[in-house]
């Protein structure tokens, strides 16, 4: 496709007449953190007058919906006593944060079904119910143990364990049925300085000109650097390693973490793409780490060697202009799009939610944040999802790709 056009707002080659995705979608964003009780009393009732086509493929009130949960967290219980009673399980994020009662209700429909296409729906509503209050006590934690340690008939055509399940609500349990917390409430997005002048483009913030002096204070002064070139080369293609993420914890908006130093997680840009099992590395509380070794598919090469392509990029990669936001957002706000880059919260995996065994503690690893590639290198596909397990030290970059 010929690239005739430049999006007005920040200027990329585009090849049609108009904004280009990531523009359009944070104009999208701005209006909806500009959203009044009334707006938002306005989505529920258009989906209320259409749940037929609530959950339909591409349903515009499905798209509202998860505007509303990503920028404001906004949940309806009206809407959830709705559902219920309509037997509308999908889409599961409208059980998000459900009442104790609704908890209840939608655990004795579980127990009470023979139906493994219900059961599956009820499991994913269950998950994503529990994730505000999660605890060992919690009734939900309970019976998804309950039916990994006995599985009833319906298990038998899922295609996973309730473990796995339990994930998409940010939580998931060992062998015993100890809790484990994979995501963290708190989240922030990674913007970009190269993005705050253009916010007068639509006149939806009106601040003063950030000038350029400015921005590389904020890169500088950031807590997370992003995709930060090192010296030490991959021993598959011999492309320098990139810490995907640097993060400084001790910054107070990142307290959440508890670590009282940094983590970092490292990999190869040029092969990440392209490892067997998700890149491990283990890191100091200093900044440093050090990768393990990492096995390239048998099928994309003969001899664990790679050409290095990405060696172009590196001055691209190094302008990526990512800075740590001052403003929490709520933990979806990255979880359905694919154009913020962030720090906790939940991810927006493009396959199948994926966290990491630690090798060392047997734990499953915590969601540190997400980095998308196209932030990076222009036009690129992908996804890096960075985890990390806090007593063992340890990182993890898992790469998705459509
Ligand atoms: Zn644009
Ligand atoms: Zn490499
Ligand atoms: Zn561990």
């Amino acid at each position: 496709m010929p690239l005739n056009y430049k999006c007005p707002r920040c200027g990329k080659d585009l090849g049609y007449d108009g904004l280009c995705f990531l523009c359009r979608d944070r104009e999208n964003r701005l209006n909806i953190k500009n959203y009044k009780e009334d707006d938002i009393k306005k989505v529920i009732s258009n989906i209320l007058n259409n749940l037929d086509k609530f959950a339909e493929l591409e349903s515009p009130y499905f798209e509202d919906f998860k505007d509303i949960l990503a920028n404001k967290d906004f949940i309806s219980e009206k809407l959830q006593d709705i559902c219920f009673k309509n037997n509308i399980f999908y889409p599961y994020e409208i059980y998000y944060k459900a009442s104790k009662s609704m908890q209840k209700a939608l655990l004795d429909k579980l127990l009470n079904t023979k139906d493994s296409s219900l059961a599956s729906s009820l499991l994913m509503c269950l998950a994503l119910a529990a994730f505000d209050d999660i605890d060992e006590e919690s009734e939900i934690l309970k019976t998804f143990y309950e039916l990994y340690k006995n599985p009833p008939k319906w298990r038998q055509k899922l295609y996973v364990d309730t473990n796995i399940y339990a994930m998409s609500g940010g939580f998931s349990f060992d062998n015993d049925g100890k809790l484990q917390k994979l995501n963290y409430k708190q989240c922030l997005p990674l913007n970009k300085t190269s993005d705050l002048n253009l916010d007068n483009y639509f006149k939806l913030f009106k601040h003063r000109h950030i000038t350029k002096e400015e921005q590389e204070k904020l890169i500088k002064e950031s807590p997370v650097k992003v995709a930060v070139k090192r010296e030490d080369t991959c021993p598959h293609c011999k492309g320098n390693l990139f810490d995907i993420l640097k993060v400084d914890a001790r910054d107070k908006r990142l307290k959440f973490l508890g670590v009282d130093g940094i983590i970092t997680a490292t990999c190869c840009l040029n092969c990440v793409g392209f490892y067997e099992t998700p890149c491990l590395n283990t890191y100091n509380l200093d900044g440093t780490s050090k990768m393990l070794d990492t096995h390239i598919y048998k099928s994309i090469s003969q001899d664990d060697t790679m050409e290095n392509t990405f060696e172009d990029y590196y001055a691209e990669i190094k302008d990526n202009h990512l800075y740590l936001a001052q403003d929490f957002v709520p933990p979806f706000y990255g979880a359905f799009s694919d154009d913020v880059c962030t720090i906790g919260g939940f991810a927006n995996f493009i396959q199948d939610s994926e966290y990491t065994t630690c090798p060392k503690c047997n734990k499953y690893m915590k969601l540190l944040g997400q980095v998308h590639m196209h932030e990076l290198i222009n036009y690129s596909e992908g996804t890096l999802y960075i985890e990390f397990c806090k007593e063992c030290q340890m990182a993890s970059v898992i790469f998705q790709q459509t």
